[in-house]
């Protein structure tokens, strides 16, 4: 064990691993962190109102951290490989006094928003006013505030890690923050144990570092402790390299099901009654490196693993987290059993969309990203697979009426101001967006605006920078997004009308000066102060066109020959001719291999 023995509470923990309180939380809900994520820090008072214990954090009885974001729990388990548990303090930013000392080396740090500079952070709190800051980013800033204060702070150096790290290292932030090293890349490798070792011995360490992601699927390192939110790793990596994407650079791996249950049973063992499998596509798990392409889900692997989860005793909440759309139209009897296995422990209840006895609903996050098929060619033309990408528009439709016979309602993310898009692109969006509610489908569509993310493949393009530069059609497209969204929140008759008083009086008080006059008609339709065929007549909103939208026997034929073998003959909808569809007895094999 490294560290010569200087432990203790007295002198400080060698080693303490914190991140900002809004990044912990898990007890108040799951809608309380996307929120503090993108509201602006003047808007706090309303959660607090909502969500009147959200500070109210649950401790050990060492005053260490009962629950922490599974990246500083990976960290921590990484560190255990070769340091002693009484080096190692893990606590909520409250507590960083009770655990730095003389005897401290090292603070390690996770965030993923310190600075509200994400896709859908930052774009919210900017439309809302002067003071741009979202909470969590005050949040984050005030941990190291604390942190900088400490007296013993030249005695141990400042590390940070988690998905947040280049907002530090593109705004130029180190000393402001005070950080001495930002870290890219997952801690299971020998490189950060080296980073850890050379600041233990008061050496200095470098202001970047780039780390290895593990390699093979046995290397990523499953905690065997409570997580915000219990989450346990499913997948890294997706395959379908969208070219804004960050996850999808890192090697495609699916953890194997021991070490998935493992993390599972940790949790619950540790007073956690929910569970979420962190994934970018939940569908590629067991999938992963097997000799049918990865879009082909392998439905007898997932059943058995969800399966396997949800049935645990302890486990009363399960939420999915990242999917892709395609594999709803290439497996809907997935869908289906997946709903019977998952739906009962979902504790999403939507009343005027679910017809669960309980009106409970899964809520996927899923990227639609873009309708127009010409930017979709640019910037993810695997989006669809096994689909063309030509068929994308006809794949979510098709794609989300199979999620909602099921109950599913996926949070959908759009990307406004994609480079070069034009006018014409932003149209074919709004098309879709309309076709949708014509056919009386529902998907939360959560748009924000363009954000070239750091060490993406688009990270030198352009985006807008601010919201007075969006288009009238940009704006209509963000503001029917939010209008359609609210439709399973207005089941009261007084709910509509407050609204659009409250949309109307807010557009006059502050949000027409800020966004300039291109929003005004957005904000106008968005409150319904007049009917939109009115609005269109007087040509200041476009009213999306009817979509020719292909069936799902048209576009399974539209899969490439050679690979409808990897359909599944009971989901009906077969192209004729083709190769027949792998025997379930070999398919079943598969699944016990995973
Ligand atoms: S589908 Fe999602 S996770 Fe996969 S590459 Fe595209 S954006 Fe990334």
């Amino acid at each position: 064990m490294l560290g010569g023995g200087v432990t203790g509470m007295d002198g400080g923990k060698l080693i303490v691993l914190t991140a900002p309180l809004t990044e912990s939380i898990d007890h108040a809900g799951y809608f309380i962190q996307m929120s503090m994520a993108s509201l602006p820090i003047w808007m706090e008072g309303i959660l607090n109102k909502k969500y009147p214990k959200w500070r109210d954090v649950e401790r050990n009885q060492d005053k260490s951290a009962r629950y922490m974001p599974a990246g500083l729990r990976v960290l921590e388990a990484s560190l255990l490989r070769e340091y002693s548990p009484d080096d190692i303090g893990v606590c909520y930013p409250d507590d960083l006094d009770a655990f730095i000392g003389p005897n401290t080396r090292v603070v390690a740090i996770s965030t993923h928003n310190p600075l509200g500079v994400t896709f859908a952070a930052g774009v919210y709190a900017s439309i809302f006013g002067s003071n741009k800051q979202p909470i969590n980013s005050f949040y984050a800033r005030e941990m190291f505030a604390r942190v900088k204060a400490s007296p013993f702070r030249r005695q141990f150096k400042v590390i940070v890690g988690g998905s947040g790290g280049w907002q530090i290292s593109q705004t130029n932030t180190w000393e402001e923050l005070s950080v001495d090293c930002i870290v890219e890349g997952r801690s299971e490798s020998r490189e950060t144990l080296e980073l850890f070792a050379k600041a233990v011995r008061g050496e200095a360490v470098p202001r970047q570092v780039e780390v290895g992601h593990p390699r093979d699927r046995h290397s990523i390192l499953v905690p065997d402790k409570r997580t915000t939110f219990g989450v346990v790793e499913m997948t890294t990596g997706c395959g379908r390299r969208c070219q804004f994407c960050l996850p999808d650079l890192n090697p495609q791996l699916d953890v194997p099901k021991e070490r998935i249950m493992a993390g599972v049973r940790a949790n619950v063992r540790e007073g956690n009654n929910q569970i979420s499998l962190a994934t970018e596509d939940m569908f590629i798990w067991g999938q992963v490196h097997t000799d049918t392409p990865f879009y082909f889900p392998n439905r007898e692997a997932l059943l058995n693993l969800y399966s396997d989860i949800v049935n645990t005793p302890g486990v009363e909440h399960h939420v999915l987290s990242h999917a892709t759309i395609a594999p709803a139209v290439v497996d809907p009897v997935l869908i289906e059993k997946l709903t019977n296995i998952c739906i009962d422990k979902s504790p999403i209840k939507i009343p005027l969309l679910s017809t669960h006895p309980e009106k409970r609903a899964l809520v996927p996050l899923i990227g639609l990203e873009t309708a127009s098929v010409r930017v979709a060619k640019q910037i993810m033309p695997s989006k669809g697979v096994p689909f063309p990408i030509d068929e994308w528009p006809s794949v979510v439709i098709r794609g989300l009426e199979i999620l909602n016979k099921n109950n599913w309602f996926p949070a959908m993310t759009l990307i406004i101001g994609n480079p070069g898009e034009t006018d014409e692109d932003v149209k074919a969006t709004l098309d879709l967006v309309y076709e949708v509610e014509r056919r009386g489908l529902f998907a939360f569509f959560i748009p924000s605006i363009f954000t070239p993310l750091h060490d993406t493949r688009m990270e030198k393009k352009e985006g807008v920078t601010e919201t007075d530069q969006l288009t009238p059609l940009q704006w209509q497209l963000m503001m029917k997004c939010w209008k359609m969204n609210l439709r399973p929140g207005q089941a009261s008759w007084w709910g509509p009308m407050a609204w659009r008083l409250g949309a109307i009086g807010m557009w006059a008080y502050k949000l027409r000066k800020l966004n300039g006059p291109h929003f005004t008609w957005p904000m106008m339709m968005f409150a319904s102060a007049l009917p939109e065929s009115v609005m269109a007549k007087m040509g200041k909103i476009h009213v999306g066109r009817p979509l020719h939208v292909k069936t799902r026997k048209e576009l399974l034929a539209s899969i490439k020959p050679h690979q409808w073998q990897h359909l599944r003959e009971d989901t009906g909808d077969l192209p004729e001719g083709g190769p027949a569809p792998t025997p379930r007895s070999h398919r079943l094999v598969m699944a016990q291999a995973v």
